[in-house]
């Protein structure tokens, strides 16, 4: 008998599209930079799916894929703060753990409301006006760098350094910081994380790490180009469209985008503020939304019911999944979409490296090899192993 299964195609863009879009980044490259990437272009597209896999082994890994903008307001959506110091200061809770084990709130996020019309300048905490500048270099010293820690335990001196010149008391037990921002996601931080980490890589010349880091951080670009991506109703479970996940980046450029897709998109160029480059694209691909979920709502009800679903029979397994004349009618509704932002990835991907590298100095990279292959292939045998055998830790996007 054979098994039904609903073809929910992988995650993000499907491995397919995330492949095919670093490999053609390559292209974009200038003559400096692309005999290196040319030399190492199947590592580049092979790795290319290495934060999906990831995201079976750390916890951490999955709130980098997207950003539930939509969560925090309504476009432009000047309520979210684009600095990840100000994003977590202005959503993090101090709570104090009493010795009997009770956990009390301290210092509520909400004291620090948000606007960027408006930027806060002070806030009042147990009746002392406290100037958000000042708050602010204490919570990048004393709070922000335990984010990855487990239990986030707050220094005590640290506390009472600050806290004290306005007279407050820290009292007994442990103080810890509770955010609440991460689990809706982090994608565009992340992006000016990894921008920094590349280019440190190109800095110190670190083939291995150059090349490791150009994989993901186009992988994370790619998410960036997706606007379901950006939104918490991120596989239509909000709508009664569940499946359009995979439908919109994997169904569709598995059809169309070797045969019809046209991928000449220009050579990379550079980028004065990665910031502000980020969060445009996010913000882009949050634009789309709309249309991605309400055509497809629309053509649901008009369509023919029975050439929506379509069986294929792969290795003896029968797999539900949209039927290609329904793809291709979607697709034509959304005038492209799908080729274009996947065009707008690619170069995006090559723009970013190439941004990296002038920022390091544009070190030659025709002495600069690949040098710790068996290190490499080493970590991606240990993620395959997790990506096997754990259960994703954090969101599915296709569920
Ligand atoms: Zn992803």
């Amino acid at each position: 008998m054979l098994a039904i299964l609903f073809l929910s195609a992988t995650v993000d863009w499907g491995f397919f599209a995330h492949k095919r879009i670093n490999r053609l980044a390559c292209f974009t490259l200038p003559s400096d930079l692309f005999g290196f990437y040319k030399r190492n272009i199947d590592y580049i597209t092979l790795h290319a799916v290495d934060p999906d896999k990831r995201r079976y082994a750390s916890k951490f890994e999955a709130v980098r894929h997207y950003i539930d903008l939509d969560n925090w307001g309504v476009a432009p959506f000047e309520q979210v703060p684009r600095s990840w110091l100000e994003v977590q200061m202005h959503n993090t809770d101090i709570m104090r753990i009493t010795k009997n084990g009770d956990t009390l709130s301290w210092m509520k996020h909400e004291l620090l409301p948000f606007d960027m019309n408006e930027p806060t300048t002070e806030f009042i905490f147990e009746k002392n006006i406290i100037q958000i500048q000042e708050y602010k270099n204490f919570f990048r010293y004393a709070i922000l760098p335990s984010f990855y820690d487990d239990d986030r335990d707050i220094d005590k001196s640290k506390l009472k350094d600050f806290f004290g010149q306005y007279g407050l008391h820290i009292k007994s037990g442990r103080y810890i910081a509770v955010e609440n921002f991460s689990e809706h996601g982090i994608l565009p931080y992340h992006l000016v994380q990894m921008q920094n980490r590349l280019k440190k890589a190109f800095e110190t010349e670190n083939s291995a790490q150059i090349l490791r880091l150009s994989a993901e951080m186009g992988h994370y670009v790619g998410d960036a180009h997706v606007p379901l991506h950006t939104t918490k109703n991120y596989n239509g479970q909000l709508t009664d469209q569940r499946g359009i996940h995979g439908f919109w980046e994997s169904r569709i450029p598995e059809l169309f985008a070797d045969e019809e897709y046209d991928y000449f998109v220009g050579k990379a160029e550079y980028i004065e503020n990665k910031e502000d480059y980020f969060w445009d694209m996010v913000l882009t691909s949050n634009s789309h939304v709309d249309s991605v979920l309400l055509i497809e709502k629309e053509m649901s009800k008009t369509f023919p019911e029975d050439q929506q679903y379509c069986y294929t029979d792969r290795s003896n397994v029968l797999t539900r999944t949209y039927c290609e004349g329904y793809a291709r009618a979607y697709s034509d509704r959304m005038q492209g979409m799908v080729e274009k932002r996947m065009r707008d990835a690619i170069l995006s991907i090559g723009s970013v490296w190439y941004t990296a590298w002038v920022d390091a100095g544009q070190p030659d990279m025709s002495s600069i090899d690949f040098t710790e292959k068996e290190k490499l292939e080493a970590e991606e045998a240990e993620l395959d192993k997790a990506f096997k055998t754990e259960q994703i830790k954090g969101r599915k996007h296709t569920e």
